[in-house]
């Protein structure tokens, strides 16, 4: 097995078990390397640091998977790792009714590289690493053996396959082929995803808490859903109680899924599905005069890149400050960034300065986090993204 040794003084992230190992900190490569194999690293002086797979063309050179000198980096070790995982989101899984999940959330759950989503009876796969993707024969058998799904269907993100010098990767890997829509169970509702053509792997599951702790202020309620995507709030906010609600998405496809949700739930709650850019609908609103008592702001990732943070950070002022001046008087302000390189702190001076701005006073009530089945490795805290206010306004 080839060994990467690293450059003096850059071994510090890999001691305190930290996954990744950037190309900067690599100063030679001892023995043949071939793309997604693994890889023993050492610092300067040849000491052993940790167990990784090599990825040729990435910035992330290598990903750890162990810190322990005697255990192989080999199908037993991802078994041992999704047997863990398993046991861990048992308790979020479909014996508590919950048949929508993540159940590995790569890095987070010691499986770099990995993100697997559970939508009822099918399996939804991104291989995101040379490692993984070298590896998808035994862990698309090993999904099939440890979790007996009918189907297991790749969506790794292609952007991300890009930066790796994969191919996409899209299509069935083993059983049966998934139908045009999968109706899953969550507390929050029933939701169907189209794990074929739907966003991210077919839904956004980070947010399966919040919508519960968001729909709790929504009874009787006019409320603004943005960025509703399928309508994971709008179907919270309705069996909730809400009085109405108002749905902007710039997707049709969003917004099609949005009204088959509102369907499947027998929601009671008037739905005016709006297609539009968000941006531009809040303005119609203010200059219309139009007043909301709840308004929900969930947009997609704003910086993709640390260059991009600013650019970022006017975007989420831009849409908190309308939200802000078309809120009434004691309304709600839900707001979110799925940004991972917006820090929570930064966010909240955001909006902070939308509220400033707006001339408004809001109080936070509730700090929110991604739901419980993407768990932040302390190790690797890149792995928090998805934070929230719920903000009372006046
Ligand atoms: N709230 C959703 C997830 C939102 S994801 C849920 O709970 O499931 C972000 C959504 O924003 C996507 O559906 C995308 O189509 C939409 N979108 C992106 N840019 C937009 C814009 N400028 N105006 C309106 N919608 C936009």
């Amino acid at each position: 097995m080839a060994t990467v040794i690293l450059h003096p003084g850059k071994e510090r992230a890999a001691r305190q078990r930290h996954p990744w190992i950037f190309s900067g900190a690599v100063a030679r490569v001892q023995g043949y390397v071939g793309h997604g194999d693994a890889v023993e690293v050492c610092d300067a002086s040849g000491e052993w640091l940790a167990r990784g797979t090599w990825s040729s063309g990435s910035q992330i050179r290598t990903r750890l998977f162990t810190w322990q000198a005697d255990e192989p980096l080999d199908i037993d070790l991802i078994r041992r790792r999704l047997e863990r995982t398993i046991i861990g989101r048992a308790a979020i899984g479909h014996e508590a009714g919950n048949s929508g999940y993540r159940l590995v959330y790569a890095e987070s759950d010691g499986l770099p590289g990995l993100i697997v989503d559970r939508y009822a009876d099918y399996l939804v796969v991104q291989l995101l690493t040379q490692g993984m993707a070298a590896r998808a024969e035994p862990i698309v058998a090993l999904l099939a053996e440890l979790v007996r799904p009918r189907g297991i269907y790749e969506r790794s993100e292609a952007e991300v396959r890009e930066k790796e010098d994969l191919p996409p990767g899209e299509g069935l890997l083993w059983g049966e082929e998934p139908p045009d829509t999968i109706a899953t169970e969550q507390q929050s509702g029933s939701f169907l995803a189209d794990i074929r053509a739907g966003q991210k792997t077919g839904a956004y599951l980070d947010q399966a808490v919040n919508r519960l702790r968001v729909a709790a202020y929504c009874a009787d309620r006019d409320v603004l859903d943005c960025f509703c995507y399928a309508g994971g709030f709008t179907v919270a906010a309705g069996r909730a109680g809400a009085r109405h609600i108002t749905s902007v998405d710039s997707s049709a496809a969003a917004l099609e899924l949005l009204r088959a949700n509102v369907a499947l739930n027998d929601l009671a709650t008037p739905i005016e599905p709006v297609a539009g850019d968000v941006f531009k609908q809040l303005r119609q609103y203010r200059h219309e005069g139009r007043q909301f008592d709840l308004v929900i702001l969930d947009p997609p990732k704003f910086a993709h890149s640390q260059s991009q943070i600013e650019r970022a950070t006017r975007g989420y002022k831009d849409i908190n400050l309308i939200a802000m001046q078309i809120l009434r008087p004691g309304g709600v302000l839900a707001t979110f960034s799925c940004s991972g390189l917006v820090s929570a702190d930064l966010f909240q001076k955001v909006v902070f300065g939308a509220a400033l701005d707006a001339g408004r006073d809001a109080q936070v009530i509730e700090r929110l986090t991604q739901a419980p089945d993407h768990p932040v490795l302390l190790t690797f805290p890149e792995g928090e993204y998805l934070k929230g206010l719920i903000c009372r306004v006046w």
